[in-house]
């Protein structure tokens, strides 16, 4: 395999793609090595064929708002690589969505999905659609739009979508509601992320943020560390900072940062229970603004247009958007001596950031692996459906220990160095891809 070459055909045949572009070329670099030990994957062209989506769905989704005036926009849905599995993969609403986005998160998608040891295939979906200001009603009449158009190219064995940015529970329930009048099909495992009295799993709305500090566990136990008494900054406010959030401080450590996309809050003592709690509520205002927060807690202090990353703290968790942390914000966090860095969020840190903290030799984790949680237990949601039973929490946290357990190792298994150093992001690249690679094989030239 020849990297560079394979990166300059697919910038041809996708020109500007850049997300999609530098999620491949990540993956790519990591696994060259072993990849060339394996004549059998250049021969069946494994890698040409991976990088490629199986298919792209485009539409148009027409809906009107409070006003009266009918509004458009994009919908997709991108099914990447099903040789594991079923299609499966989040619905992204948010205002930059494009098919260069979806298609790097599709990307990211089949080789996390191939981490959780569950058989799943991975896509991504999503619409340019803006939630910011927007009302419940408009919500509704969106996504029931929305799955007007998707419900042909999805089902409980073909694609199961679920949540991601911009997309919670309220925008599931919306969805599946409009879906079964469509279909008239009353499986409840065609989306996952659902209210627990209708399908849902126990623990999924929190299973991204508390997967995410498992894993974190192992990776700190593995270096002789622990979590207890460490300081935390989570960026975003959302359902997977909330999550985090939540474990991180059950486990011991302090939060003492929040985000938006308006600025920074700082909380000195760490987040209370009621600030925690506080999260969702603010994330469903629908304003996306943080600054709330520290008008309603007194003690924390709000700072307009500072990043997470300018608070100094041990451990650093992207909890947002892709590429949210650069170099800069990485050679700050260094310079504030912080030696841990999960990204939670998919991609969350540029490729700058990544190469920062790997030379520093502080502890780094990529998304994939981090934040698999989230997927894995939406897999545990589908088990749930496909056996019209619902599994107590204790039995889910179980399972998702031990998924996120499994996780840990396989990185440290294909990514541990001659020097005995772990580089997580060529472990999770690598056990990903592989496992693909094979299927793919063993199936032949599709
Ligand atoms: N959007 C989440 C992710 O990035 C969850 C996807 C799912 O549950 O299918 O993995």
């Amino acid at each position: 395999m020849n990297v560079n070459q394979l990166m300059g055909d697919l910038e041809k045949r996708h020109p500007g793609e850049s997300e999609y572009l530098q999620a491949v070329k990540e993956v790519l670099e990591s696994i060259e090595e072993v990849y060339n030990q394996h004549p059998e994957y250049e021969a069946a062209r494994i890698v040409e064929r991976i990088v490629e989506p199986d298919r792209v769905f485009t539409f148009k989704v027409t809906w009107i708002d409070d006003a009266g005036v009918p509004q458009v926009n994009i919908g997709y849905r991108v099914q990447f690589n099903s040789a594991i599995g079923p299609y499966k993969g989040g619905l992204r609403f948010h205002k930059a969505v494009n098919p260069s986005m979806l298609k790097f998160l599709g990307f990211e998608q089949t080789f996390k999905n191939a981490l959780t040891t569950l058989p799943m295939g991975g896509a991504k979906g999503g619409s340019d659609f803006d939630p910011t200001g927007k009302s419940n009603a408009e919500i509704m009449r969106f996504c029931q739009a929305f799955m007007l158009e998707l419900w042909h190219n999805i089902g409980v064995d073909t694609d199961v979508p679920a949540g991601d940015v911009g997309v919670g529970g309220r925008e599931i329930g919306f969805m599946n509601g409009m879906y079964q009048k469509l279909a008239r099909q009353y499986h409840t495992g065609v989306l996952t992320g659902k209210g627990e009295t209708w399908g849902g799993s126990i623990l999924r709305p929190e299973a991204t943020g508390y997967g995410a500090l498992y894993f974190v566990e192992y990776m700190l136990r593995r270096a002789g560390k622990d979590i207890k008494g460490k300081t935390v900054v989570v960026s975003g406010f959302g359902n997977v900072a909330w999550g985090a959030a939540q474990k991180a401080t059950e486990l011991g450590a302090k939060v003492i940062g929040v985000s938006g996309p308006d600025g920074v809050v700082l909380i000195p003592d760490g987040m209370t229970t009621e600030m925690i709690d506080y999260l969702p509520v603010l994330r469903s205002s629908n304003q996306n603004i943080v600054e709330p927060f520290a008008k309603k807690f007194p003690g924390t202090t709000f700072t307009a247009g500072k990043k997470a990353w300018s608070i100094k703290c041990d451990i650093a968790l992207p909890c947002a958007f892709q590429n949210e942390l650069n170099g800069d914000d990485a050679a700050e966090l260094l310079k504030n001596g912080t030696w841990c860095c999960a990204e939670v969020s998919n991609m969350g840190c540029t490729p700058e950031a990544i190469h920062a903290f790997q030379k520093a030799g502080i502890l780094f984790a990529p998304g994939k692996a981090v934040n698999a949680g989230g997927v894995a237990t939406s897999g545990l949601e589908m088990t749930q459906n496909c056996m019209h039973i619902s599994w107590a929490g204790q039995e889910v946290d179980e399972k998702l220990h031990f998924i996120m357990e499994s996780i840990h190792e396989a990185c440290v298994k294909f990514g541990t160095g001659k020097d005995g150093k772990i580089d997580y992001v060529k472990g999770a690249n690598i056990a990903g891809f592989m496992k693909v690679a094979q299927a793919m094989l063993e199936q032949g030239t599709i």
